[in-house]
């Protein structure tokens, strides 16, 4: 079958790539002037881990296609959605549509660029072009070696090599039209795809926090240029101060890239707020690491970089862990955390890093059991960014948070959270508690907690373990293993 023109169409594959701007795929794909067929391919084995997408993620997800389905539309192409193995359905989309090109940006997750080189290779076989382009990170991890020609464990390394690569390219701009499939193509509907939670409102709370799509990443994009970049450096560790750019879960769908955000920060309108806008590129560095930590260790969502750790014993208390994951340890800021994340989808960096501490160290819990929890409930879930995070604060990954370095999780609600308003945000049982008091409840006088109108083991627990004892057994757990 081929257009009125007898033009052969080229398919758009999307993914992790929910956006027309700067995306080279799509981009090359109206250079050619040929029709363009978008197509959205949920291909279930090559999310993260060969694991299912997240439960918070697939909400994003919905509302992102819609939002990718409206701006392809205006440009004149219609989103095809189709579900199956990459190479089944690109194999019969071409079949029907006589599509003699197929393009499509690079992924780096192992098991996603092992199914797209398979992609590729079976569509050499049938003669049909490809052409792939990245954006996905800044650099390619195959070509970024150390002078022994291995891959960076280090991140600081990593970071000068990256921050000196010349000519990181300028985003593209998106299509200012496409030329759409002008016949009939089967297509998914979207809501049967049933990517809405199950659970009756968990998701209320997403929708007031986010805006999927890409519009809604250009905003924060500029929110955080315009308001937030001058202070980064001073107030990224601070949960209850808005000082952070919220862009992870826009990264996460790709609905903009580090080009774009790379770019921006180096306008010279924020000569100014160069401490902010060199800090906040580093947090970038982090997330390339972890990709190329990912890349180059494709188990490490699921094995310890560090081998040491594979005979920690772990206690894994069901009891325990529940109480983690509800918010209900008795330690404020680990509590406030843990809500924020079941309330909002997101949880901040520095509380990310408590709650995960507090999970593996005070409590014992594998490291695994807390990254699938976050892998469930995230919207911003990366198979990169939280395999590697949760490794680092183990201690058993590259360049990691050493073991014996354990988070008191009140002095570290004390520190960053010092007016308690973080807390009293998701805590609300604990709001008329004094400061003083805030992040640790049980040593405030019987009477400040009468007038408080709490009562503790009621209205919220008591700490689920002694902080001084739990500490103790960590570090022996953890001397058995060396
Ligand atoms: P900003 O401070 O504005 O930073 C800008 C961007 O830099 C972020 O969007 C993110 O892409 C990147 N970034 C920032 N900090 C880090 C970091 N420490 N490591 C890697 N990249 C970073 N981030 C995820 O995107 N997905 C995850 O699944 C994830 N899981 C985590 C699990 C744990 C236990 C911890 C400690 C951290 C995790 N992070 C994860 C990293 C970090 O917490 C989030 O990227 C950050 O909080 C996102 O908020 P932001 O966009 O406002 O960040």
């Amino acid at each position: 079958m081929s257009d009125t023109g007898n033009e052969k169409p080229v398919i758009v594959l999307f993914r992790h790539d929910l956006r027309l701007g700067d995306n080279g795929a799509l981009h090359r794909a109206s250079q050619t002037g040929k029709p363009v067929i978008p197509i959205y391919l949920r291909d279930e084995r090559v999310s993260g881990d060969n694991r299912p997408m997240g439960g918070a993620r697939r909400w994003w997800l919905h509302h992102s296609l819609i939002a990718l389905a409206a701006s392809l539309r205006e440009l004149g192409a219609r989103l095809v959605l189709k579900r199956g193995r990459t190479d089944n359905v690109i194999d019969t989309l071409i079949n029907d549509t006589g599509a003699d090109m197929v393009v499509w940006n690079r992924r780096y997750d192992p098991p996603g660029a092992e199914i797209d080189e398979a992609l590729r290779v079976q569509l050499s076989h049938r003669a049909i072009a490809t052409q792939t382009f990245e954006g996905q990170i800044l650099h390619e991890p195959s070509l970024l070696k150390t002078g022994a020609g291995g891959h960076y464990r280090v991140y600081r390394p990593f970071w000068r090599v990256l921050n000196a690569m010349p000519g990181l390219r300028d985003p593209l701009p998106a299509p200012l039209e496409l030329k759409g499939w002008q016949h009939e193509l089967a297509s998914d509907t979207l809501d049967d795809w049933g990517l809405l939670p199950h659970q009756a409102n968990w998701a209320k709370g997403f929708s007031e926090a986010w805006s999927p799509g890409e519009k809604g990443a250009r905003d924060r994009l500029q929110v955080f240029l315009h308001d937030r970049i001058g202070s980064y450096a001073e107030y990224r560790d601070r949960p209850d101060i808005e000082a952070t750019s919220r862009l992870s879960p826009h990264l996460a769908h790709g609905e903009i890239t580090p080009f774009q955000i790379w770019h921006a920060t180096r306008n010279p309108m924020l000569d100014g707020q160069r401490a902010g806008a060199e800090k906040f590129r580093q947090e970038l560095g982090w997330r390339e690491f972890s990709y190329h930590l990912l890349y180059n260790n494709p188990k490490l969502p699921s094995e310890n970089y560090d081998t040491a750790f594979d005979a920690f014993p772990w206690e894994n208390r069901p009891d325990l862990l529940s109480a983690w994951k509800h918010g209900r340890t008795g330690y404020p800021i680990v509590d406030a955390g843990m809500r924020q994340l079941w309330r909002t989808g997101w949880m901040h960096n520095r509380v990310r890093m408590i709650v995960a501490s507090f999970l593996i160290k005070h409590l014992l819990v594998d490291w695994r059991i807390g990254e699938g929890w976050f892998w469930e409930t995230l919207v911003d879930a990366d198979p990169a960014n939280n395999a590697a995070s949760w490794q680092w604060v183990a201690g058993s990954g590259a360049d990691s948070a050493p073991y014996f370095r354990i988070f008191n999780p009140v002095l570290q609600g004390e520190k960053h959270d010092p007016k308690g308003d973080y807390v009293r945000k998701f805590l609300p049982e604990l709001a008329a508690l004094p400061d003083k008091y805030l992040h640790r409840p049980w040593s405030a006088p019987h009477v400040t907690l009468k007038m408080a109108q709490i009562d503790l083991g009621k209205t919220y627990p008591l700490p689920i373990v002694d902080l001084q004892c739990a500490r103790e057994r960590a570090l022996e757990a953890f001397n058995k293993t060396r």
